[in-house]
């Protein structure tokens, strides 16, 4: 009778071979971490000199592993104050671009509004729109506008 069914594989070849896929597993994900943040902070010191660069340190960004399952890219927020947050991600498609969103808190404090920025200039012109506000995206999802309910507050 083969006792394969029932042996524990502690100890056994089986059993270090997935102490070892294991370990691969923790490493690949501090990797997307890691090379999240980098990514993150490398872009806004290059893309945004003259704001974000200046203003958000290199360890403020947090990184996150891919999702596999939803192929989603790894990723790295970064808090700005005021519940406002960076969001940036390189995007899977062909040319493998920088993507770096604000999510700003809608008024109705039911959701952040998104706001993909293109570049600096993208970036001044939604913080002036914002200052009057104290940093609060008004609600507006009877317009079709900006619509906060696709990143509900935690
Ligand atoms: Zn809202």
């Amino acid at each position: 009778m083969p006792e394969t069914l029932t042996s524990p594989v502690t100890g056994s070849p089986l059993a270090v071979l997935f102490d070892i896929v294991a370990a691969s597993a923790r490493l690949t994900l501090e990797e997307e971490r890691d090379g999240a943040e980098t990514a993150a902070a490398d872009h806004v010191y290059a893309a945004y000199p003259d704001t974000l660069g200046r203003t958000v340190e290199h360890d403020a960004w947090t990184g996150f592993p891919a999702l596999r399952d939803n192929s989603v890219q790894p990723s790295a927020v970064a808090h700005l104050g005021g519940g406002l947050w960076l969001h940036h991600t390189i995007t899977d498609d062909a040319d493998y671009r920088d993507a770096l969103t604000l999510l700003v808190p809608c008024t109705c404090h039911c959701g952040y509004v998104p706001s993909l920025i293109e570049d600096e200039n993208d970036l001044q012109e939604l913080l002036r729109e914002l200052r009057p506000t104290g940093g609060r995206a008004v609600h507006r999802g009877d317009t079709g506008g900006p619509y906060c309910a696709g990143i509900p507050a935690a």
